[in-house]
């Protein structure tokens, strides 16, 4: 009787603790910014690095779990871009030689320098997210942005957002979508409506043999993709991405 009683009692204290702790935590998350950032990507990573860095107080909302959970790209950059952005040596594979393929030729141009990169992705973003968050951006993850807020004069002043169960309104002075294909604010606003023009594509990463490290290899014409193209990026001894891209609508082919 006694052992039921006090399993009871410490469930009910359990409960009302997580409804005061849950209470708790939305006061906490009715947050405040000057520029808030959608879409913990690349661009929105890089943008909330240099608005913190200019003393501004960011916040970056990502739907995904993690930094770089999903990630929508092959990662080849040009290593211009890569070396300003401060990204060490250690995450790309630097690429010398650019060798194209169609049904009836082929051809390599070969430079002296090497001028693009294939980047390690995640180590990429993370490295991003932490040059944000070192310049004082808050980065909140797993947060979901479903509408903007606007004031009487429909100017925007936040964004309504989901983090678990928790419904996060968050006002700010300017907002930053870098959602990319998703463009959810631009959306809300009406500023997109359907994309007429946008591609799809697949990719593995996988053991290769008798791989050219310094090459990549882009491939073109119907037999390798029915409206795109199709590569071989080198991401480090014997290892490559290999994939396949389809643009829409002018194809109806998926690429996976
Ligand atoms: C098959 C393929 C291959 C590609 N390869 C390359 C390549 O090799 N090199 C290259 O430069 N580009 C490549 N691209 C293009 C690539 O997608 C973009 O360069 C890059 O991802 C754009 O970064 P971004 O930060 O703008 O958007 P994204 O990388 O799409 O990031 C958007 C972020 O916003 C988050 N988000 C979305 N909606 C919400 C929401 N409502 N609330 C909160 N967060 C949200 C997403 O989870 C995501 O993390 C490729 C594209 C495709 C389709």
């Amino acid at each position: 009787m006694f052992y039921k009683y006090s399993v009871k009692t410490f469930l009910n204290e359990l409960y009302v603790k997580e409804i005061l702790w849950d209470f708790l935590y939305f006061l906490y998350l009715l947050k405040k910014c000057d520029i808030l950032v959608v879409g913990g990507g690349p661009a929105g990573l890089s943008a909330a690095f240099m608005a913190a860095k200019a003393g501004l107080k960011v916040t970056v909302c990502e739907k995904d779990k993690s930094i770089a959970q999903n990630i929508r790209t092959s990662g080849v950059s040009w290593l211009n871009e890569i070396k300003k952005l401060g990204i060490p040596d250690s995450f790309y594979n630097p690429i010398k030689n650019f060798n194209f393929v169609s049904p009836s030729n082929e051809i390599t141009i070969s430079g002296k320098n090497y001028e693009s990169c294939v980047l390690d992705i995640r180590q990429t973003y993370q490295y991003l997210a932490n040059l944000a968050a070192t310049a004082g951006a808050e980065i909140l993850i797993n947060t979901n942005v479903l509408q903007v807020n606007k004031d009487q004069n429909k100017r925007l002043v936040g964004v309504v957002a989901k983090q678990n169960n928790i419904i996060l309104d968050i006002s700010c002075k300017l907002i930053i979508d870098a959602t990319g294909f998703n463009s959810i604010i631009a959306r809300n606003l009406g500023l997109v409506k359907k994309w007429e023009r946008y591609g799809v594509g697949c990719e593995f990463e996988c053991y290769c043999e008798n791989l050219d490290i310094e090459t990549w290899t882009l491939m073109v014409g119907k037999i390798y993709s029915p409206a795109g193209y199709a590569w071989i990026f080198p991401t480090s001894k014997n290892r490559a991405r290999i994939g396949v891209g389809v643009a829409k609508p002018e194809s109806q082919e998926e690429p996976f």
